[in-house]
């Protein structure tokens, strides 16, 4: 994955200036991202607190049963949260200055709302755009509060925080795919969405494997809109070690954090005509493209 936003509008990828190519052998069109790009979880936010009421308990039980993810999601539902996945954390998508308590992930997603898009990027769409990271968070320690209280250890990884990085989390949880902006696209909310995570004692999380939404990335390198649409040139075409062009994010120019910035949001097709008009489209295209093969052998 060439471009991975942590699921806040800030996400790690390369600082300007653009660094030579690492030194390790990367493997042709295999993962080229340099270290600093992996190194690093999400750089929006900072250390968070935590608000969690109860305390973890001294002896956390290690397995759930099915009853217990059922209310858990019920309450996450209830809750506001659109969509739950599961997943392991693997080592890249840690912050190596911040140790994770368990490896096990509760991914969450929360809907960004309609005023954050239609306002312009400053001080009002900035304010905007962290209560909706407050929200998530507040939503995300209740559900931490849920889960101790079931006799479970946990660790919030707040959704403005640098914990994990989010996107490639929530890809890995099955929640979507992330497109060229970086960000996670998923079937219900596009790229319109706030991540968290809570991390679990419990060892038998009903993670899945999940590949649908693979499609993303060819749709992406037919599309280009995000980066057309950034007004910082924050998303820049580059040649990859395998001389080809990929996108990447220059996070010292993105103003998603400091200004609500959502530029990159609105001009989506995943946001404007909706996921599953995409997938239509993308699936028509496809079909006449192997037509067309097929009549030229
Ligand atoms: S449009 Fe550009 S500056 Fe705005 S959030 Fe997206 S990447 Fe950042
Ligand atoms: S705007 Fe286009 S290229 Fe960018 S993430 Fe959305 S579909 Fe992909």
């Amino acid at each position: 994955m060439e471009n991975e936003k942590c699921g806040c509008e800030c996400y790690e990828t390369v600082d300007e200036p653009m660094k030579e190519e690492s030194k390790q052998d990367p493997g042709c069109c295999g993962d080229d991202r340099d270290k600093s790009e992996v190194e690093v979880a999400c750089g929006c936010g900072g250390d968070f607190t935590d608000e969690s009421l109860i305390a973890n308990p001294i002896k956390p039980e290690f397995l759930a049963d099915a009853k217990f993810f059922e209310e858990f999601e019920k309450l996450a539902h209830l809750m506001g949260i659109v969509n739950i996945g599961y997943t392991k954390v693997s080592p890249e998508l840690a912050n190596p200055e911040k140790p994770l308590m368990y490896p096990q992930a509760m991914v969450l997603t929360l809907k960004m709302g309609e005023d954050i898009i239609e306002t312009v990027p400053g001080p009002e769409a900035q304010k905007l755009n962290d209560a909706t990271y407050a929200k998530l968070g507040t939503i995300t320690y209740a559900l931490s509060d849920f889960i101790r209280a079931n006799g479970f250890a946990t660790q919030v990884a707040h959704p403005y925080g640098g914990l994990v990085n989010f996107s490639p989390l929530g890809q890995n949880a099955g929640l979507g795919w992330i497109g060229q902006s970086g960000l996670l696209i998923s079937p219900e909310l596009g790229p319109r969405q706030k991540i968290s995570a809570i991390l679990v004692s419990i060892e038998n999380l009903p993670v899945k494997e999940h590949s649908e939404y693979s499609w993303i990335t060819d749709y992406c390198d037919k599309c280009g809109k995000c980066v057309k649409a950034c007004p910082e040139k924050a998303l820049i075409e580059q040649e990859d070690v395998c001389g080809e062009n990929k996108i990447k994010f220059v996070k010292t120019r993105c103003i998603g954090c400091s200004q609500g910035c959502t530029y990159c949001i609105e001009d989506c097709p995943f946001d404007s005509k909706g996921y599953d008009h995409v997938k239509n489209k993308f699936d028509k295209m496809t079909a006449k493209l192997m037509e067309k093969r097929k009549g030229h052998p």
